[in-house]
């Protein structure tokens, strides 16, 4: 399997151009083989990230590689459960945008209905008017908890778009590959950005 550390690195530079990755939040990772994968070391500024900033886990948490003695990122326990439950899944971007934690606040009972764009085609959503919703999960202190939660939605309702908000926190999204996992994290902060503007302009926000 390619080693995507430093394309990984490249990602989240731009990411954090874009206010995505301010401070040292967010978190990335890409599989490194059939059981484990590369994700960011806790605490390191994501404009600055080289190779040596990643630590390879394998899907049971455990740390089996680290550049300079590094500690994997807090919410490793998130990207554990997505690669788990999503063997297409290859890359996993985490980011916190102003425009995902606003919508937080547009769910009801955990879900977010997507606005029906164009845009949700790049989803792989192919309707006429679709009603897709997003899955929204509260914030915890500990992330374990946050990733249970994740656990038992996905195995009872796994969603039908590649990815997964957390209120007041920031947005999840993966895919099968580096180009695609991206797409679909600007294709949701574009949703984002969306209901946000349409909720300031009284459009009601869904439609
Ligand atoms: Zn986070």
């Amino acid at each position: 399997m390619k080693d995507l550390r430093s394309a990984l690195a490249a990602a989240a530079r731009d990411f954090y151009a874009r206010g995505w990755m301010l401070g040292t939040a967010g978190n990335l990772s890409a599989r490194r083989d059939a059981v484990s994968f590369w994700i960011t070391a806790s605490g390191r500024p994501k404009d600055a990230l080289t190779p040596e900033d990643f630590v390879a886990v394998d899907l049971d948490g455990q740390l089996l590689e680290s550049g300079q003695e590094r500690r994997p990122s807090a919410e490793t326990s998130i990207h554990r459960v997505i690669y788990r439950h999503f063997p297409s899944a290859q890359v996993i971007f985490h980011v916190h945008s102003v425009e995902a934690n606003l919508c937080g606040h547009f769910a009801r009972d955990g879900r977010l209905r997507l606005p029906p764009l164009e845009m949700l085609k790049g989803l792989g959503i192919a309707e006429v008017d679709p009603q897709i919703d997003l899955p929204v999960f509260r914030n915890h202190l500990q992330v374990e908890q946050i990733a249970e939660d994740m656990n038992a939605s996905f195995r009872q309702n796994p969603p039908r778009v590649p990815g997964a908000l957390i209120h007041l926190h920031g947005m999840t999204a993966w895919g099968p590959g580096l180009t695609e996992a991206r797409h679909h994290l600007e294709l949701f902060e574009f949703c984002f950005r969306y209901l946000s503007m349409a909720r300031l302009l009284g459009l009601g926000g869904e439609s």
